[in-house]
């Protein structure tokens, strides 16, 4: 008899916990199921402001698919996926086709620009393994440059970082840190280097707790970070910024954190989506499609008590990926009985770069060393539910103290 055929795509938080989940049960037996990835490996995203910055190395947030999923219960396919027609049951990936009984799209977000002039072309995000690369190496390269030209260029060691959100200000707390080491290395003075935290908002991390956010920004502050609060940068060229007023700040280095938007491929789909998240069903399907589930960035949730989305965290993914197979371990059985969703957000902790942190874990508000340890904690439980002992004593964080 012909076994339905799920395939789960991309390989994040969303689709590699979707894939382990139901690998550990009879799902595999009941089913022929398919991950798709561009990558051979799966990259926690929460980490990628550290080898931006270049305070960890990228391989720490990677490893290879298949040294997590087994490829006996369950087949990876390395492409790029281009486009799904929900109507046909098709996936149209860059290098061939691919048709599903069962669908589950967990291709993560992009960055947002809000169609500002120039994000694009001149900016940098910190949204993969590639696009953290290139960061680090762009950073090492301005300091590298500076001294070695005779008319000294000051935007070679600005950094301009756009949005302080949580990515911004995570980013903002790891170079902080890196700075002085570069200065180090490539002998400049610590004085004539410049990290701006530039955020539209009137407060960095609009929405936290406020003795949080000042412990966050006169920490920053105190390692040299200038914030400009109330400050939509409405342009990026290729010489910096201009902001809302004209100003224009030089940079050869503009990183932009200002949210993000679902993938791409959404919208490409026909999917009604807002920003590229569709507002799924409380089983996490997508409104008039009973085959196809939507997690992650990608999805979109939301809070009834304050009547707006939830933020789209690694953590909401995590837990919708376990509904998600549930829900089609349902579906293999024949069975409509579909769980509901219910995010059980458990707090936010913010890196802010060496031991620091901050956090809200349930009511309880963290500082200093002591939210630090706890992100760590955070970080390494992800491992430890995605691969296990092994894999957080390969690639955990135990460098606590
Ligand atoms: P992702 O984990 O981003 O995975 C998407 C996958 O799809 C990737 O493997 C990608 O390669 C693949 N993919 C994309 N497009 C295609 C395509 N066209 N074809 C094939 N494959 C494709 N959230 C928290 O809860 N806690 C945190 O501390 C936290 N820290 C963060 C720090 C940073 C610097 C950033 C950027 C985000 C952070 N987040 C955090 C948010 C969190 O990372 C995301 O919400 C989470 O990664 C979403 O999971 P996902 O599975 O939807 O997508
Ligand atoms: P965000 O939406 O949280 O923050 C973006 C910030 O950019 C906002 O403060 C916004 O006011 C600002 N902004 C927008 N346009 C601007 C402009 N033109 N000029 C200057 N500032 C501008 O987005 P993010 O920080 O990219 O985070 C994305 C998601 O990932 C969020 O859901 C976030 O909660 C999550 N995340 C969580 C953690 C954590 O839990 N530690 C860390 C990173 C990201």
């Amino acid at each position: 008899m012909r076994k339905p055929k799920i395939v789960i795509l991309g390989a994040g938080y969303g689709g590699m916990m979707t894939a382990t989940k139901l690998q550990k049960t009879s799902a595999y037996q009941d089913a022929e199921i398919t991950l798709v990835n561009k990558h051979n490996y799966h990259y926690q995203t929460t980490w990628l402001h550290e080898p931006a910055a270049g305070t960890l190395h990228h391989d720490r947030t990677r490893m290879r698919i298949d040294s997590v999923i087994d490829t006996n219960k369950i087949k990876f396919i390395k492409d790029g996926v281009a486009e799904i027609k929900p109507d046909e049951k098709k996936v149209i990936l860059e290098g061939g086709e691919l048709d599903y009984d069962y669908l589950v799209i967990g291709l993560g977000s992009e960055p947002e620009t809000f169609g500002i002039p120039g994000v694009q072309e001149h900016a940098f995000s910190i949204r993969s393994v590639n696009s953290v690369r290139l960061i680090r190496e762009h950073i090492e390269y301005m300091f590298a440059s500076y001294n070695n030209e005779e008319v000294k260029n000051e935007g070679y060691l600005t950094f301009i970082v756009a949005g302080a959100g949580f990515t911004g200000i995570e980013f903002v707390g790891e170079l902080s840190e890196r700075v002085p080491e570069l200065c180090k290395e490539y002998d400049i003075d610590r004085d004539k280097v410049k990290i701006y935290s530039v955020e539209a908002a009137p407060t960095a991390l609009p929405g936290f707790d406020e003795e949080l956010v000042n412990y966050a920004v006169n920490l920053l502050e105190s390692r040299g970070v200038e914030f400009l609060i109330s400050t939509p940068i409405k342009e990026v060229t290729k010489d910096g910024v201009i902001l809302a007023d004209g100003e224009e700040i030089k940079s050869s280095t503009v990183v932009w954190t200002t949210g993000v938007r679902g993938n791409s491929v959404i919208e490409k789909s026909g999917f009604e989506a807002m920003r590229g998240r569709v507002k799924v069903d409380k089983d996490l399907r997508a409104p008039g499609y009973e085959d196809i589930f939507i997690i992650g960035d990608c999805a979109l949730v939301i809070n009834d008590e304050i009547n707006r989305p939830y933020p789209p965290t690694a953590q909401i993914a995590m837990q919708q990926a376990k509904t998600c197979a549930n829900n089609l371990k349902q579906l293999l059985a024949g069975k409509d009985n579909l769980e509901t969703f219910t995010p059980d957000i458990k707090g936010t902790v913010a890196s802010l770069g060496g031991k620091e942190a901050v956090g809200l874990v349930g009511s309880k508000k963290l500082y200093g060393q002591s939210a630090s340890m706890m992100k760590k904690v955070i970080d390494n439980r992800y491992l430890f539910l995605l691969g296990g002992m092994p894999l957080l004593l390969k690639k955990g964080k135990f460098n606590m103290f």
